[in-house]
């Protein structure tokens, strides 16, 4: 194979083991501890529906990844602009939602579209806060595509501010994180910034 072959590797989230079982057993002495009778009817099936419940949203689904030879030289930025985003605060284990725009400055390789979300996906299925979490899909793009430049920002409103605490519904935190010439470069952070919609 040379070096300008397309490259496909396989993604997964390589997480430890979950144990569904003592997962159900945990929600059911929740639901005791907080007042609940679990052998309630209308409760009997829950602690198996939250075990199960959390084991998706901490599973990232596995795809390819496919990197292409940049024969074209293109040289602009390429951004995915509002990808979904739903993970868990590991601090209150309530979800926070958004979006994400994830663009790259082009090196020798470039990539699937679609792979930009599934990306996200990967670090969002996980307990999360959203500092880490655009740092790492930062990180990894910079890490498996050796770019130009890469920039992150996601947009998220977390369930723990909008549905306890200080119940400041409807407001959204904004992180990011920039490599190479998007942070270096002036020009190209505002041309990011300025495709993402968020003044900079
Ligand atoms: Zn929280």
């Amino acid at each position: 194979m040379t070096i300008d072959a397309d490259i496909t590797r396989r993604v997964t989230g390589n997480r430890s083991e979950m144990d569904l079982a003592a997962a159900e057993k945990a929600v059911a002495d929740l639901l005791t501890a907080l007042g609940r009778d679990p052998g309630n009817e209308h409760l009997a099936d829950t602690p198996r529906r939250v075990a199960a419940s959390f084991a998706e949203m901490l599973t990232p689904r596995e795809f390819d990844l496919t990197t292409f030879p940049n024969d074209e030289g293109y040289d602009e930025l390429v951004l995915a602009k509002n990808i979904p985003v739903r993970s868990l605060c590991e601090h209150h284990l309530l979800p926070f939602h958004g979006v994400a725009h994830v663009g790259y400055l082009p090196g020798k390789r470039i990539l699937g579209l679609s792979k930009l979300a599934r990306v996200v996906e990967l670090f969002a299925r996980d307990l999360q806060v959203q500092e880490r979490l655009t740092r790492q899909v930062a990180d990894w793009l910079g890490e498996h595509l050796d770019p130009l430049g890469v920039g992150v920002v996601i947009e998220a409103e977390h369930m723990c501010m909008s549905l306890r605490g200080v119940l400041a519904t409807g407001s959204k935190t904004v992180t990011s994180a920039l490599h190479g010439t998007l942070r270096e470069d002036a020009r190209t952070r505002r041309e990011f910034f300025a495709l993402t919609g968020i003044a900079a």
